[in-house]
């Protein structure tokens, strides 16, 4: 639950002699040495603080500790406490970056020598680095030690320097193969009665490429993920017994193809749900590149589902693969996506130097001012966004026993559903098997994969049908359902439908059968319907419900370089009890827009936007 409205803002969450060691600032080019000194003074100076606060940020994400030690980082954490004396004097709350991932050895051992034996090992029992920078290592997440050190940190971030919140970066496990680890594994294999528990060996890294493990490579899956919960549980406790209301922000860096829980020990459910906060990072930065929508809402869904708040600090993928935004367009759109589906927007890119050691933003005041446009639109209308949920019918169900043993295959599909969801204007959430009895807030489930469903998720998915649900099951009919066939709809894919590619940055084309898909679900939908959109496949909506009532259909325009116009859309005023639309907000107009209807009273012209626009509908009885 949210109380607040976050407008955070990067505000150099790395200290400057990690810029001088790494040559660079991330999303900066060719900056000078005497020119990266002179921007790095400017960031915490408190004339940027009062300008940053009158564009209307509240929360600032700075530099605390990364990873070369205590005593080394001492000086810089000392101006970070300045720093956020004054951010408290304008109001803006403090996210201090706190290293997890990864040790800048050299000084670190200087300072606590037996942290020699504190970093991973890899297959050839040599330490691991972190990406292959040789200077940074990564810590094993069984030494008990790194933890002690880390809370370390935790206290002195909190109690010193005053923190309202700490940022854990890089918070994520690779395998490791030091003595402990291997000995834990053992202990856990005995504790979960697997055979030969006395006897095995941690399974070689490349058993976890692949879409489906063998009994012992799962359990060291598991092994690992069970650490990273109990190591966010610890964190938790030992941080909220120094400050109850300490906010806690994590960086998993989930945002891929890939299979996290397998090489980097991070389940979305787990993550989500211990989380208070999270990071969407990636190069996802919105808009229509190399023919794909590319969009955060798979993300944003996941946060909704698993009630973390997010905060987006995509890149825009270019050739160096940190992209800043340069046009308003891509501000606009940035900012209206996270607003749009109830993520935190800000500024990834302000404070960034520019070659000249000048900010970005200050050289590029039309960026500013769009930004400006948008964090004052949200604040004017707050109401519609603080506390606002999803009211979606329809959930994309991501199954715990998919995720668990065919993550690959059906975690492709996943998101190729959600890509003809979010281009066909169908509003959904993402439902998990942990939320339990939440699948009976919804009409319909769409399943991408029932060849791994357990019993249980069965059992719960029979009970849905009887309820009246329905279901649609995607190329796999041999699910014992067969008692409702009105209600269930198989689709068989009329194309390949793991084509989403990226690392980095996530592609994912629009099938060639998405009408058909589309036309499939409309149908089973049938008349629970609640509104329909005449628009082209690069207008995205969201449907939600303000925290004081109203009904929200915010829309988005990704193809902005153009206005959108000739938008229509019919409303079922029957389902949810829906009266009237009564405005049409959007940033670029001052005031209200009346809408007009057109051939009968409940469809709706949209007058021409940009970006972004949110319909704002009446509920029936609302005022008797
Ligand atoms: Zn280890």
């Amino acid at each position: 639950m949210k109380d607040n409205l976050m407008l955070w803002a990067w505000w150099a969450w790395e200290p400057i002699y990690f810029h001088r060691l790494a040559g660079n600032v991330p999303g900066a080019k060719d900056i000078s040495p005497d020119k990266l000194g002179e921007w790095y003074e400017n960031v915490h100076s408190e004339e940027t603080i009062a300008y940053m606060s009158r564009l209307g940020i509240n929360c600032a994400v700075t530099h605390f500790y990364k990873g070369f030690g205590l005593e080394f980082e001492k000086k810089e954490m000392l101006r970070t406490a300045e720093f956020v004396r004054t951010c408290h004097k304008y109001g803006i709350k403090v996210f201090g970056y706190t290293q997890y991932g990864s040790i800048f050895w050299e000084s670190f051992i200087k300072e606590v020598p037996e942290a020699v034996d504190w970093f991973q090992l890899d297959e050839k029992m040599t330490p691991r680095t972190w990406w292959g920078k040789e200077y940074r290592r990564i810590p094993c997440i069984n030494k008990k030690e790194h933890f002690d050190y880390l809370q370390k940190c935790i206290k002195y971030g909190i109690t010193e320097t005053g923190l309202d919140g700490l940022h854990f970066d890089n918070f994520y496990s690779r395998p490791c193969y030091c003595g402990e680890c291997r000995k834990k594994f053992r202990e856990y294999l005995a504790a979960n009665s697997l055979p030969d528990a006395e006897n095995a060996e941690i399974p070689p890294e490349e058993s976890l490429k692949g879409s489906s493990f063998s009994p012992l490579v799962n359990a060291w899956i598991s092994f690992r993920q069970d650490l990273m919960n109990s190591l966010m549980r610890e964190i938790k406790s030992y941080a909220k017994s120094l400050k109850s209301d300490i906010m806690l922000l994590y960086n998993p860096m989930l945002l891929h193809v890939d299979n996290r829980r397998a090489v980097r020990s991070v389940d979305m459910w787990d993550i989500g749900s211990n989380a208070q906060f999270v990071w969407a990072e990636g190069g996802n930065f919105p808009g229509i590149r190399k023919n794909c929508l590319v969009h955060q809402v798979n993300y944003f869904k996941i946060s909704e589902a698993t009630g973390s708040r997010v905060l987006s600090t995509t890149w825009k993928d270019d050739v160096e693969g940190l992209g800043l935004p340069e046009s308003p367009e891509e501000i606009s759109l940035n900012m209206a996506e996270s607003a749009a589906f109830g993520a935190e927007p800000g500024t990834n890119w302000l404070l960034r130097p520019t070659v000249s050691g000048k900010f970005r933003g200050m050289e590029k005041k039309p960026l500013v001012d769009e930004m400006q446009k948008y964090f004052h639109f949200i604040k004017d209308n707050q109401n519609l966004y603080v506390n606002s949920f999803s009211c979606a019918d329809t959930a994309v169900y991501l199954s715990k026993s998919a995720r668990y043993h065919n993550f690959q295959a059906a975690y492709q599909k996943f998101l190729t559903i959600q890509q003809m969801l979010i281009q066909k204007h169908f509003p959904f959430d993402i439902l998990f098997t942990e939320q339990g009895d939440k699948i009976f807030n919804y009409s319909t489930l769409i399943i991408p994969d029932t060849e791994y469903l357990s019993p249980d998720e069965k059992g719960m998915i029979k009970s849905f049908l009887d309820k009246g649900g329905k279901l649609m099951l995607i190329g796999n009919g041999d699910i014992e359902f067969s008692q409702r066939p009105e209600r269930i709809s198989i689709y068989f894919p009329g194309a390949d439908w793991t084509g989403a590619i990226g690392d980095y940055t996530t592609y994912i084309s629009l099938p060639p059968d998405a009408s058909e898909f589309a036309g499939e679900l409309e149908k089973l939908i049938g008349k629970d319907w609640v509104f329909k959109l005449y628009a082209p496949d690069t207008l995205v909506c969201e449907f939600r419900r303000a925290a004081s009532g109203e009904y929200l259909l915010h829309l988005l325009n990704y193809k902005n370089t153009e206005k959108l116009n000739g938008t229509t859309v019919e409303f079922n005023f029957d389902c949810l009890k829906l009266k009237n639309c009564v405005d049409f907000l959007n940033p670029d107009i001052q005031g209200k827009k009346v809408l007009t209807a057109s051939v009968s009273e409940n469809i709706y012209n949209i007058p021409e936007f940009q970006t972004y626009g949110v319909l704002i509908l009446e509920e029936e009885n609302a005022n008797a």
